[in-house]
């Protein structure tokens, strides 16, 4: 069997095609053209329901070489730790770990329901690394267009990476710009992770569903729907095998490892497009690069991009004084020699043990907290982390940075400002970009949830 890993190892470009699990597919291509392929099975990506990549996995022929997704979504780090060991236990080497897309059943966690948590990529991949033996991949958008959201994706990639990330899966996008800036960061950092690129033949029903069901941190602008459908009155409808088969050609000219390939596992859609691989890859970048260009009627470079109505912003003077306020506050409450010291003497009482106690100091911190940072309570606060902004305040839950799913710094969710665009723009203007970038947050642990993060935050200090 050829091993996907080495084969990115050794410089080999490679096809990634992706099977959904929702969908029984018993062809498997070994080879697309002259690229060897490897199969990636998704993690519920047509509903929450969808059968598990592990169980789907066994469908599939042993002779090919696989990569498991598995999104954090709805699941906490000992369902993970579980997958992990079920993985080994069949043999799974390749792992794509994402924080996932939000969980179409989400729960806000109103009225007495738990809320839906997400399992951050970052945490996924630090456990991964401790159990050891896989290879790990991560997911990275680098579709995004404001400013805060742009930093905040590549922040979180740094931290990616740091955490042990061996490979990275790009979100899916036509913007070779997007795809040129994330090889330049890995080379300018000297990271020497291999990239694959996220492809899919783009029809024009294709494109609608994805605008109709607004796909998180999927680009597909106006102009793009305009030649698509232009195309599809002129009969062309082979321009979306060729166009796909060149941003295949191009992704291998500017030095990515291979593609990520969706949406094209039927045999008679992976003929049409290796009969263009096949018909172009004597081309060099130039020349396949003018060619796209022609086809997708490229004229000013910003075809791909959405309309922006502003580039960068400043934080609000409202947000740059709560953060020296309370950054004041942390340092002199939690992060002083003396501060330690007296809460560590506060909080060895056994008194704090008795269940009143516990309760009345869980309220005052609440009241104390969640007026001005959104507290609820996780009993591990992240806040000096976070630069005072509470991830709880995320409809994900997350710590070390935004999913993939922005659109122009709104969230997913649609309702609200992504808080870690706020917290990049934050960084940039009071010069602490290198927390956001540096420091790998964990896992707040079930039981910890519901206690108070101050008696933990003293216990937990050394002496
Ligand atoms: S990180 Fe946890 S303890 Fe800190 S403010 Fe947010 S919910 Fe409260």
């Amino acid at each position: 069997m050829i091993n996907f890993f080495q084969q990115l190892e050794h410089q080999k470009f490679c096809i990634l095609v992706e099977y959904l699990t929702s969908s029984k597919t018993h062809h498997v291509a070994q080879n697309i053209a002259s690229f060897s392929a490897f199969i990636a099975i998704t993690d519920r990506v047509h509903s929450d329901h969808d059968m598990a990549p592990l169980e789907a996995s066994q469908y599939y022929p042993e002779s090919v070489d696989k990569v498991l997704h598995f999104a954090g979504k709805a699941r906490d780090i000992q369902n993970f730790e579980l997958f992990l060991r079920q993985a080994k236990a069949s043999n799974i080497k390749n792992l794509l770990l994402l924080t996932g897309d939000k969980l179409k059943e989400h729960c806000h966690g109103q009225e007495g329901s738990s809320r839906t948590r997400y399992l951050e990529s970052v945490n996924a991949v630090m456990a991964a690394k401790r159990h050891g033996g896989f290879n790990l991949g991560v997911a990275f958008n680098p579709f995004k267009y404001a400013e805060a959201e742009r930093d905040a994706q590549y922040l979180k990639l740094h931290k990616k990476i740091k955490a042990g990330a061996d490979f990275i899966i790009t979100q899916l996008g036509y913007d070779i710009d997007a795809l040129k800036q994330v090889k330049a960061f890995l080379k300018h950092h000297h990271y020497p992770q291999k990239i694959l690129a996220c492809v899919v033949p783009l029809s024009l029903a294709r494109a609608n569903f994805m605008v109709r069901n607004k796909i998180a941190g999927i680009v597909i602008t106006p102009h793009m729907m305009k030649v698509l459908a232009e195309e599809k009155q002129a009969g062309l409808s082979d321009h979306v095998y060729l166009r796909c088969a060149l941003q295949i050609l191009i992704c291998k000219s500017l030095g990515f490892a291979g593609v990520h390939l969706s949406a094209c596992h039927k045999p008679e859609e992976q003929m049409l497009l290796e009969s263009y691989i096949e018909q172009y890859q004597h081309l060099d970048l130039n020349a396949l690069e003018a060619l796209w260009s022609s086809l997708w009627q490229v004229k000013t470079g910003k075809e791909f991009m959405p309309e922006l109505p502003y580039y960068s912003r400043q934080p609000t003077s409202s947000q740059l004084i709560k953060y020296q306020q309370l950054h004041f506050m942390h340092e002199a409450l939690f992060e002083s020699k003396i501060a330690k010291g007296i809460g560590r003497f506060i909080f060895k009482a056994s008194f704090w043990e008795h269940k009143s106690a516990a309760k009345i100091l869980l309220k005052t911190e609440f009241i104390a907290k969640h007026g001005i940072v959104g507290c609820e309570s996780c009993g591990q606060c992240r806040l000096g982390d976070t630069l005072y902004i509470c991830p709880e305040t995320c409809p994900k839950g997350l710590a070390n940075g935004p999913c993939g799913g922005t659109t122009l710094d709104r969230c997913e969710f649609g309702d609200r400002e992504c808080i870690h665009s706020i917290k990049a723009r934050l960084a940039k203007a009071v010069g602490q970009t290198d927390v956001l970038k540096e420091n790998l947050i964990s896992t707040v642990p079930v039981e910890v949830r519901g206690t108070s993060s101050w008696k933990n935050w003293y216990q937990a200090t050394e002496t």
